[in-house]
This record gives structure tokens, C-alpha cells and sequence, in this order.
């Protein structure tokens, strides 16, 4: 009998409920609720061969080692800094109406933002879809823990660990939110492992429905860290601006990223295939670290917002394949809508990773 896996799991993201975000215009409920992770963490108890853990406190220093200061403090202080200014009643999220795109400045030198966090909101955001709530940044820091932790755990001897993190993060650039995502949990851990935990090269390997331009972004010219990223086709699919074939990375980072772009109803066969030659990326790059999955459910048939067509057990084959390279893994989780779902793909996908 192998020895349980660890899942780390916090109630902190319980806090974090963003009530409503537009779809082509209009006000729907937010995907990114907190049942989805509520499930999964039952299915897997209700499942043998899982060990349940809080995360421990790592600080902001891991965070500041990937995201910009600035950025970090208005995740911290927009909410708190609406109300004392009137603008919010605390009854409804912080989304802005007004953001700082690359064409706003022009040829004008402009450096200032108005000293109200609520209102620089708009300058770090790229989307209507991540708002903030009271538990926002409690949540966002403890998601960050409970990476952080399962990484320990692995580097401790854990073959395989698994941290149920909420809010996602692969949509979290450097000085950007955006996507449901607020901190880049799968970045903050390959950056970690470097500096902390003395490894040379990480790849981190991002099965998500969506390109997880957040990751990208922060690897783009890095040859230390390897992202490879099987989603959705950018061209009709979120995030729309960045996941096409011919993003490679560049200086240092040339060929360090790579990008497969699916068509609609991808099922295993197809998803496979792509899989495959990811996986021969991993291989040819030889990480010296535990191999990172950023393990969205977003791929799932029935979910709400994608439209591949993995199925349950197809999640277990997906596990098996990744388990072939014989390397330990952390697993933390993204994105997957299907609520009623999530629970069977996420114990597939972990059953299929540890063999049994
Ligand atoms: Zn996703």
C-alpha cells in the first residue's frame, strides 16, 4: 500500500464569493464560486488514499518573488479602501469600470494613479470576471499557502501532492489579475523551487481548458523554467490575446514555451496526441524539480464555459500518461465549472497520477 497523498486545504477561500460577473453582456452568477473546491475536497475524502492538511504561513515573500509589489498591495487594501472612501457598501464586489489598457497613454508620459486602491484597480486588471470581495485577499494568500505547502510536501518525499488551491492563478501575470486569478500559485511554486529549493530547471505543465497567460508571461524570456500549456484554441476561446502555436518564448526563453491549441470537441484521442508531445518536452528538458500541473476541469464535456470533450475516466488515462515519465508531481488546481462533476474528474485525474 502506497502512502496516502497529502492534499492541502484551506477554508479561507470560503470568504471569497465574487456574486456576479458579464457574458456578453450580461450580469450572470460567477463561475469561480466556492463549492467547486468544497466538492472536490469531499469526493476525494469519501475516496481511500488521501491525507488531508492545512497549508503553513510562507509570507509575501514567495508572492513578491513573482508578482509586483504594487499589485500585491491593491489585492490587499482595494476593499478596505472603498469603504473608508464611500464608494462601496460592502454588499457588492469591487469591479471596475474603467481600465488602464496599452493604448491609454500614447505618447504621454503618465505615472500617476489616484492614491485610492479601489480606484488603480482598473490598472492591474485585464478583465470584468476577478472581482473583489471582503475574503479576497485572505483567500488569494492562503491559495498561495496551500501551493506552497503541497510543493513542500514533494520535495519532503511525497511522490505526488496536491494543493486544492481557490482562487486559481495561471491567468496571473506580473503586475496583473485577471481570469478569476489573483496570484500565480503553479508560478510562485517553479519560482520557489529555484530559489528555495535549489533546483536548476522546472517545467510546469498547464492542462486547463484556457492559456494560462499569467505563467507565460512571467517565463517568457526565462530558460530555467519550462511552460507548456495544452487549451483551448485562442482564436475563439478566453484569453483570446495569447496560447497560439507560435509563442515560443524568447531570448533565454526561446523554445522554453510551447503551446498546443485545441479545436472544439477535443476528446482523448486528440487531447493524447498533444499530450504526448508535451510530455517528450518534459522529458528532453530534464527538470531536476517536481514537475508542476496546473489541473484545470475546464476540459470536461459538460462544463459550462469550455467545449472540449474529455470525459471522467479520460482524466484517469490523462494522470496515467503524466505518471509515465516516472517523475513526482504537484498538482494545484485551476480552473473546472461542472460543479457536480469536479469531484470525479479531480479523483480520476489523482488516481491515474499515483497508479491505483
Ligand atoms: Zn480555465
Amino acid at each position: 500500500m502506497s502512502s496516502p497523498v497529502p492534499v492541502i486545504r484551506s477554508d479561507a477561500h470560503l470568504a471569497h464569493r465574487g456574486l456576479v460577473e458579464l457574458a456578453a453582456g450580461r450580469e450572470i452568477p460567477c463561475w469561480e464560486s466556492p463549492e467547486r473546491v468544497t466538492v472536490i475536497e469531499d469526493a476525494l475524502r469519501a475516496a481511500p488514499g488521501f491525507a488531508f492538511e492545512a497549508p503553513t504561513e510562507h509570507g509575501r515573500g514567495p508572492i513578491l518573488a513573482v508578482h509586483d509589489a504594487d499589485m500585491v498591495e491593491v489585492v490587499e487594501h482595494a476593499w478596505t479602501d472603498a469603504l473608508a472612501a464611500g464608494a462601496a457598501d460592502g454588499s457588492r464586489p469591487l469591479i471596475p469600470d474603467t481600465y488602464l489598457i496599452g493604448a491609454y497613454p500614447g505618447a504621454m508620459q503618465l505615472g500617476e494613479l489616484p492614491a485610492g486602491r479601489h480606484l488603480q484597480l482598473g490598472a492591474y486588471l485585464f478583465d470584468t470576471a476577478t472581482p473583489i470581495v471582503a475574503g479576497t485577499w485572505g483567500a488569494a494568500r492562503a491559495a498561495v499557502d496551500v501551493a506552497l505547502t503541497a510543493a513542500e510536501r514533494v520535495v519532503a518525499g511525497a511522490a505526488l501532492a496536491y494543493g486544492l488551491c481557490r482562487p486559481p492563478g495561471h491567468h496571473a501575470a506580473r503586475g496583473m489579475l485577471g481570469g478569476y486569478c489573483y496570484f500565480n500559485n503553479a508560478a510562485i511554486v517553479a519560482e520557489w523551487l529555484r530559489r528555495e529549493g535549489g533546483a536548476q530547471r522546472v517545467a510546469i505543465l498547464d492542462i486547463d481548458y484556457h492559456h494560462g497567460n499569467g505563467t507565460q508571461q512571467l517565463f517568457w524570456e526565462r530558460g530555467d523554467v519550462l511552460y507548456l500549456s495544452l487549451h483551448a484554441d485562442p482564436a475563439r476561446a478566453y484569453p483570446y490575446f495569447s496560447g497560439y502555436a507560435s509563442e515560443v518564448g524568447a531570448g533565454e526563453g526561446h523554445g522554453r514555451t510551447r503551446n498546443w491549441p485545441l479545436s472544439a470537441r477535443t476528446g482523448l484521442d486528440g487531447y493524447a496526441t498533444s499530450l504526448a508531445e508535451a510530455l517528450r518536452d518534459v522529458e528532453a528538458f530534464a527538470p531536476d524539480a517536481p514537475l508542476i500541473i496546473s489541473a484545470g476541469f475546464d476540459t470536461f464535456e459538460h462544463d459550462p464555459i469550455g467545449d472540449l470533450a474529455l470525459r471522467t475516466d479520460d482524466y484517469a488515462e490523462i494522470g496515467r500518461l503524466i505518471a509515465s515519465l516516472g517523475a513526482s508531481a504537484i498538482v494545484l488546481q485551476e480552473g473546472g465549472y461542472a460543479v457536480d462533476a469536479l469531484g470525479a474528474n479531480a479523483l480520476a485525474l489523482l488516481t491515474g497520477m499515483r497508479g491505483s
